[in-house]
């Protein structure tokens, strides 16, 4: 898998070897079904979502510079892999997850694995405003539009990156708060299972 990240052109080694030691397998919960883990492709993890192929995790975790000191905030854990990807490379990761099973699955791998990771049930839409401001935000599934309260909840500095757009056309979108506001660059067309209004899936929060 490694190999194939090189030769997609993921450069930074730090990224290549914390992958290269996180057991992908060890994030699938248990009942899924699936075979070549480390084919650079999505896998199920249940309730209809997925963990990126392994290209994306890379790419974007390059983008969101994972680095000790670093505190970062995901939105989407699913399995936990990608916040596990982060945690690895020293960061403190904070991740909101809507899906109630997978909060409790990623809780119990990502602690038994002994990562830096705090996981909460809540809408990604919201941020974490008591743990706010972050140094990056890390979004896993695809917003509609880009959602202001997360991009206030990064320090002047700090860069939002993700997917934005509907079913068929996304693209990841970096977004940099610097003293004067916001700048906003397109990037690579990608393709991710979309970041559900909370009040669409019955939370009884929206
Ligand atoms: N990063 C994950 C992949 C997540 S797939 C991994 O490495 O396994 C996207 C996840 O986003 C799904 O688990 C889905 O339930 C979650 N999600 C979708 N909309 C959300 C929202 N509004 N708030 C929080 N999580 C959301």
């Amino acid at each position: 898998m490694v190999r194939v990240l090189r030769a997609y052109g993921i450069r930074d080694a730090r990224v290549l070897a914390a992958m290269g030691r996180i057991p992908r397998e060890a994030f699938i919960p248990e009942g899924v079904c699936v075979d070549d883990v480390y084919g650079d492709h999505p896998l199920p993890i249940g309730h209809g979502q997925t963990i990126s192929q392994p290209y994306i995790v890379a790419y974007m975790t390059e983008l969101v510079e994972a680095a000790p000191g670093r505190k970062i905030l995901e939105i989407g854990t699913g399995s936990g892999y990608q916040a596990a990807v982060l945690a690895e490379l020293g960061a403190s990761v904070f991740s909101l997850e809507m899906v109630p099973e997978l909060v409790k699955h990623a809780r119990a791998v990502l602690q038994a694995r002994g990562y830096a990771v705090t996981v909460r049930l809540g809408d990604g839409y919201e941020g974490w405003p008591e743990e706010a401001p972050f140094d990056a935000i890390i979004g896993t599934c695809a917003a509609d539009e880009i959602p202001i309260t997360l991009c206030r909840q990064l320090v002047i500095g700090g860069q939002l990156v993700l997917p934005i757009g509907g079913v068929d056309q996304q693209r990841i979108v970096i977004i940099r708060r610097d003293v004067t506001g916001f700048t906003r660059t397109e990037d690579l067309p990608v393709r991710f299972v979309p970041m559900v209004h909370a009040g669409h899936r019955g939370t009884g929060r929206g």
